[in-house]
């Protein structure tokens, strides 16, 4: 649902800033290859393929007897000869023929001749004899090629490892893989009211907490992060970082000084020494969002706002992170039951902290944070997730049903 609402005189919708990431933002990062335990957080730079079927043959599911089923017979318990026996790695040497059974395990090789396995809570052992019961052709095998068929494509290049991937991986065969190299990110935040936690704070000082979000943040999409710490509101400092910056990183992430005031320096600095494509963006909280380059390197630019920063981030700095660093970039959200009534006016595109709940009927509910302040951190410790409050949309009715992204999605 995304009908184009004017959102108001500057103010660019935030699908327009993501659309110039999605389309015009290609990886800039070299590749190495690493060894598998050192693949996850990763992104794959390669496509992987199965040489081989796996499982490589047809394997029991079960412990319990392999035989030969023979559905025509009917639905009684035979009684069958115990000729063998088959653990997990190794083969059984002969052929299963009728009237016979092996004793197998799972993830054991089916016997030659058996294509079925019994299970051995419906089996009755009765010396070298055995009572089955009548089973269908396949029952309790797991065919080889189950899982990946030898040639298939497994894995391909974009995807961020997790471990089922790195674990997927292993199960081909792997001990290495193409990974790209880790982004080089600067970062500091700009305020001559900041100081660094730790120390003490004069009257009208407050401590950074932008920094460590976001250090945070790009930490868990496995970056390389260079930390310039607090600039001064000085417009020389800014652009001196910044143009020292452009040289030997791969993107610049600064909070802060993008607004529109007189002390806001962090903005002019990058028109002087490059280009802003994007400001300002009909979005609530981070409004004063700025995206450029300074030389050739990509610059984004969070608003101060403790929130907005964080938010922002979440929305438009993971994506950017993650195209710049070769990987494919889908923001995971889900629909919920709204628990809570909202109103406001056209225009600009809300994303409301939220905290999920089990309603009545089993269903997630969201429940808003009372204050909408951007400035508010503890609202993101109580919240699991933002709801998206669509640009044109003027109210949300408890009952109805909004969209949600949890942050369990927009942190890795
Ligand atoms: P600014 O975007 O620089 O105008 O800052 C907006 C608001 O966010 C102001 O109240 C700042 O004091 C606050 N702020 C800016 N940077 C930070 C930071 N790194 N940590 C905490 N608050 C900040
Ligand atoms: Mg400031």
């Amino acid at each position: 649902m995304d009908c184009y609402t004017a959102p108001g005189p500057g103010l660019l919708p935030l699908d327009d800033a993501l659309a110039a990431i999605r389309d015009g933002v290609d990886a800039v990062t070299g590749v190495e290859s690493v060894p598998l335990r050192e693949a996850l957080g990763r992104i794959l730079a390669e496509d992987v393929t199965a040489p081989d079927n796996v499982p490589p043959m047809a394997v029991s599911a079960m412990d319990g007897w392999a035989f030969r089923a023979a559905p025509d017979l009917g639905g009684a318990m035979r009684r069958l000869a115990v000729v063998g026996r088959v653990p997990a790695g190794s083969v059984f040497p002969g052929t299963v023929g009728p009237g016979e059974a092996v004793r197998i395990f799972t993830g054991a090789p089916l016997p030659d001749g058996a294509d079925a396995v019994a299970m051995q809570e419906e089996c009755e052992a009765a010396g070298d004899a055995v009572l089955v019961p009548a089973l269908e052709r396949g029952a309790s095998v797991r065919a080889a090629g189950e899982d990946m068929q030898a040639g298939a494509t497994v894995l391909t290049a974009g995807r961020r490892l997790r471990a089922q991937e790195v674990g997927l991986a292993a199960a081909v065969g792997r001990d290495r893989l193409r990974v790209r190299q880790r982004l080089r990110v600067v970062l500091f935040s700009t305020g001559d009211e900041l100081r660094e936690p730790g120390g003490g704070k004069p009257a009208g000082a407050i401590y950074d907490a932008n920094r460590y979000t976001l250090a945070a943040q790009l930490d868990a999409l496995g970056v390389e992060l260079r930390d310039l710490g607090i600039l001064p509101d000085k417009a020389a400092s800014v652009r001196e970082a910044l143009a020292a910056a452009a040289g030997t990183a791969d993107l610049i992430v600064t909070s802060g000084g993008v607004s529109v005031g007189e002390e806001d320096h962090v903005k002019a600095a990058v028109s002087e020494l490059g280009v802003i494509t994007h400001w300002r963006l009909a979005l609530k909280p981070g409004k004063p969002l700025a995206m450029g380059r300074v030389g050739g390197t990509p610059f984004l630019g969070l608003p101060g706002n403790p929130v907005s920063a964080m938010v922002t981030f979440m929305l438009v700095g993971r994506p950017l992170v993650l195209r710049l660093s070769g990987g494919e970039a889908a923001t995971p959200r889900s629909l919920v039951v709204s628990g809570f009534t909202f109103t406001k006016k056209a225009g600009r595109r809300e994303f409301l902290r939220a905290r999920l709940e089990t309603g009545p009927d089993g269903r997630p509910v969201a429940h808003k944070f009372l204050s909408d302040s951007s400035g508010v951190l503890t609202s993101m410790v109580e919240a699991d997730g933002l709801v998206d409050m669509p640009a044109e949309a003027t109210e949300i009715r408890a009952g109805q049903m909004v969209d949600f992204l949890p942050f369990t999605g927009l942190f890795a």
